[in-house]
């Protein structure tokens, strides 16, 4: 910070780190005219502990996903709860024959630390598993399988494959 000399007016430069803590006040003498200056400390410290505090509270929770079909860029909003996607569903993918009405869910829900998201082949919400399946980094998973999916994991339905991107 920068003091200015009432007598002389000569400019001072103060190092912040030698400044004295939890004070208002400081005292430092001139290198020209030796007069004593008296100046206010600007924005003296909170104590740190709550500050810290703070900090973590403006954190950015990731409160949403969607679904991005990697051939067209095309995205799906998820919303919270159970996400059906089929040809025919709350979120519908066109132009794959492979995917059935109904053929597999997502399930979103909102946790203290953001969102959770779940994958299964279980679209028609009966014993059926989809025709051509449900796939997890390459694998076929079954109806009764409930995967973690992450942001960035890559899934396959019927034909189509998708990103999983948290935002
Ligand atoms: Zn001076």
């Amino acid at each position: 910070m920068k003091v200015k000399c009432s007598k002389c007016g000569n400019i001072l430069t103060i190092a912040e780190n030698k400044l004295p803590k939890n004070k208002k006040k400081a005292m430092v003498k001139c290198n020209k005219c030796k007069h004593s200056i008296v100046f206010i400390i600007p924005n003296a410290k909170e104590p740190e502990g709550e500050k810290t505090e703070l900090e973590n509270d403006t954190t950015p929770k990731i409160q949403n996903a969607k679904l991005v079909e990697i051939k067209t860029g095309k995205e799906h909003i998820l919303k919270t709860g159970k996400n059906i996607i089929g040809r025919k569903a709350d979120i519908s993918i066109d132009g794959d024959r492979y995917i059935s009405r109904l053929h597999c869910l997502i399930e979103m829900k909102k946790q203290t630390w953001g969102i959770e998201l779940t994958i299964s082949d279980d679209g028609s919400q009966t014993d059926k598993p989809s025709t051509n399946g449900t796939f997890y980094k390459d694998k076929r998973i079954s109806k009764f399988d409930m995967i973690v999916l992450k942001s960035d994991d890559k899934i396959k339905v019927g034909r189509t494959e998708l990103i999983v991107k948290f935002y």
